[in-house]
């Protein structure tokens, strides 16, 4: 057993089970003598975990049969090239919602490629809320309306999706994806980065409604193309081996563990202790608005800067890892995913008890 809890946003804790079985197959990967980072991406060991991975996902989520799940590189942050690249075309409109960072990174992308309508934002509010359905200025015929489902930095979540109608909602998850339930046909695209909550760095997962990826312009090169990689069912160049291995080690733990649903209720629980402390403390301050709030990453405040250096500093000796906030909130942040033992969280809430007590 490990004795650090790390709440760092990104790469972030990983299920000590798949550490272990990830160790054995840097070694030996399905009894091939050969490492993971060794066997062919087009060998028959690997292309049974790849269809595996792929089914333990879509499984999972309960993804329908009309959507492919994709392996990419480039990071979330290259789909906020892709998604425009493919599907903004022929001179119609996307929505974009701007939460925060890396909304109006996505929204700076789009904006190279096509038009871009802001349906609403909520920069004016220092991105401390979720819009209401009642800001959103929606377009009818957009081909699709962007939304960032949980906000990593700023720490807030959209708690219900909005009703775009027939107009597919194209989701940024990196930072909440299999944290929680819900309907994926509502979805026509959506994507993460693995390294928050399915895995390492150098993977990032796109779950694409296969008919939008026949609008694409066909001069937008082979790579950038979502056709390409749903054909060759992301073998089309080399794929992140070994990232992707991670992904079905921590897909088989997350099945055992109870699914999705049962991750839901201790992501609430464990949410709902850190979010206990802030509301019930003078000393202690959240930073977003209450019904807005993230159950993944929470930022929180503490009366005077130098008391913050001296929590993070205690923290750490404490074995508390990663809990300085991004530099735009300041602060601290719990990243808490699906990874984070509740003892984890546990261990936080104590030890934020006691340093209130012994500096106030
Ligand atoms: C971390 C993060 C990204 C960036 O992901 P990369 O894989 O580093 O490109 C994008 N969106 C959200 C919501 C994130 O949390």
């Amino acid at each position: 057993m490990r004795n650090v809890f790390n709440f760092n946003p990104g790469p972030a804790v990983l299920p000590e089970p798949v550490l272990e079985s990830t160790s054995k197959a840097v070694l030996n990967f399905a009894n091939t003598g050969m490492s993971i980072m060794e066997v062919s991406h087009r060998s028959k060991e690997f292309d049974a975990l790849l269809v595996e991975t792929e089914s333990l996902v879509a499984e999972v989520m309960g993804i329908p049969e009309n959507y492919k799940v994709l392996f990419l590189q480039g990071g979330a942050s290259l789909q906020f090239s892709m998604v425009p690249m493919n599907l903004l075309v022929d001179g119609k409109t996307a929505d974009y919602i701007d939460t925060g960072s890396w909304s109006s990174k996505a929204i700076k992308e789009a904006q190279k490629v096509g038009k871009v309508n802001i349906a609403a934002s909520t920069k004016g509010d220092k991105y401390t809320r979720i819009p209401a359905p009642s800001e959103l200025k929606l377009t009818p015929d957009a081909v699709y309306c962007h939304i960032t489902s949980n906000n990593t930095i700023y720490g807030s979540q959209w708690q219900t999706f909005p009703d775009t109608g027939s107009v597919p909602l194209v989701a940024d998850m990196s930072s909440d994806i299999l944290s929680r339930t819900f309907d994926v046909s509502k979805f026509g695209i959506i994507y993460a980065g693995a390294q928050k909550n399915m895995g390492p760095a150098g993977v990032t997962v796109v779950i694409i409604r296969k008919d939008l990826a026949e609008n694409a312009p066909p001069n937008l090169p082979t790579m950038l193309q979502y056709s390409t990689h749903i054909e060759n069912s992301s073998t089309f160049n080399t794929c992140p081996v070994m990232a992707i291995f991670v992904v079905h080690e921590v897909m088989k733990w997350l099945k055992e563990m109870g699914g999705v649903p049962e991750m839901e209720k201790v992501n609430n629980k464990k949410a709902a202790l850190i979010y206990d402390i802030l509301d019930n403390s003078s000393f202690y301050r959240g930073t977003v608005q209450k019904d807005s709030r993230s159950k993944m990453n929470i930022p929180f405040r503490l009366p005077t800067e130098d008391l913050e250096a001296e929590f993070l500093s205690q923290a750490n000796k404490n074995n508390l890892k990663g809990l300085k906030g991004h530099r735009s909130v300041g602060g601290m942040r719990a990243s808490i995913y699906n990874a984070m033992p509740i003892e984890g969280v546990q261990k936080l809430v104590d030890f934020m008890a006691d340093f209130e007590k012994s500096h106030k």
